[in-house]
């Protein structure tokens, strides 16, 4: 009998793994079709406000939307690591840069425009051909570099290699800002901080959510990051802002920028042009 129902489980459990690849395969199979038609896939707007003064537009972080043409709206944290696993995420990437390079092109012909910067895959930072694909699609759009920046995560600058930092100061050198996407989340040794071309630290949400109770070590590891960037001279961004306390909490502990739902969610670039560009004056 209980051999039976572990063959049973067993059975079950192949079953769910199944699903599990075949729903992973599909969605694959899909995400490459969205590339190569060139559809389902977008781009959303999300502001940077400084803290300083009165608040006023710094940048906007572009985040990507695709549409699945059955199951609708895919979160990125879903179908950015399974174009990781399946080896799309280059391709995924460059087409991140390309839509985000004509977008700023057209708001800088059209008068207003502030610096957007895209995220960058681990994958994507050891291709050799990053920088110089940049500042073609840069120079294509007629986009100057100081209205791009790129983003990228803590943990891979742990293996970062020749190629990565190579990547990056060549970027850096061009007048691209880069950031330290989730600062403060990877297995950090802070070595990195010294030897990368790095201007900006992103302070990670899981940081920024519950700072304000004054409870536990949160708002002492924050005083202690924005201590930190202030002796290296990095910019700070604080992600995931979502309450009137914590922003106060910020702008008094000397954070420079904010970024979150507070001040502003991610929008397509329509509605983001119409309601933080249009703040601009023109350029
Ligand atoms: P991320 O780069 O750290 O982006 C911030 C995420 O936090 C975004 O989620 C954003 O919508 C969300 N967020 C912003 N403000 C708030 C807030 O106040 N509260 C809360 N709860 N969330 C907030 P999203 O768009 O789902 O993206 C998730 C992740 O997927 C990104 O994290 C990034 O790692 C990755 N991703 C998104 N777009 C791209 C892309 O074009 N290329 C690559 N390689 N990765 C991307
Ligand atoms: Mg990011
Ligand atoms: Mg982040
Ligand atoms: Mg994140």
């Amino acid at each position: 009998r209980s051999k039976s129902a572990g063959r049973n489980q067993a059975t079950q459990f192949d079953d769910a793994l199944h699903q599990a690849v075949l729903r992973n395969m599909g969605l694959t199979q899909a995400l490459q079709q969205s590339l190569a038609a060139g559809e389902g896939l977008s781009l959303v707007y999300q502001p940077q406000y400084a803290l300083e003064g009165e608040q006023r537009l710094v940048g906007a972080e572009a985040l990507l939307r695709w549409q699945h043409p059955e199951r609708g709206a895919v979160s990125p944290t879903e179908f950015i690591p399974a174009a990781e696993r399946a080896g799309l995420i280059r391709m995924l990437d460059r087409q991140v840069i390309e839509m985000a390079s004509r977008q700023i092109g057209d708001w800088k012909r059209q008068g207003r425009c502030t610096r957007i910067s895209v995220n960058v895959s681990a994958n994507t930072l050891q291709w050799e051909g990053l920088a110089t694909f940049i500042l073609e699609q840069l120079a294509a759009h007629d986009v100057p570099p100081h209205l791009f920046g790129v983003e990228i995560i803590e943990t891979l600058l742990l293996e970062s290699s020749r190629t990565t930092i190579g990547s990056l100061l060549e970027l850096r050198r061009a007048g691209i800002s880069i950031a330290i996407d989730d600062f403060g989340t990877g297995h950090s040794s802070l070595g990195y901080l010294q030897d990368l071309p790095v201007d900006t630290i992103k302070i990670d949400r899981s940081f920024v959510q519950g700072l304000e109770e004054g409870k536990g070590r949160k708002a002492p590891l924050v005083q202690a990051i924005l201590a930190m960037a202030r002796a290296l001279d990095l910019n700070v961004v604080a992600e995931g802002v979502e309450t009137e306390a914590q922003r106060a909490w910020l702008k008094h502990n000397g954070c420079q920028t904010i970024q979150g739902f507070l001040i502003g969610r991610p929008t397509d670039a329509g509605a983001f042009a119409s309601s933080c560009l249009a703040e601009l004056s023109s350029l």
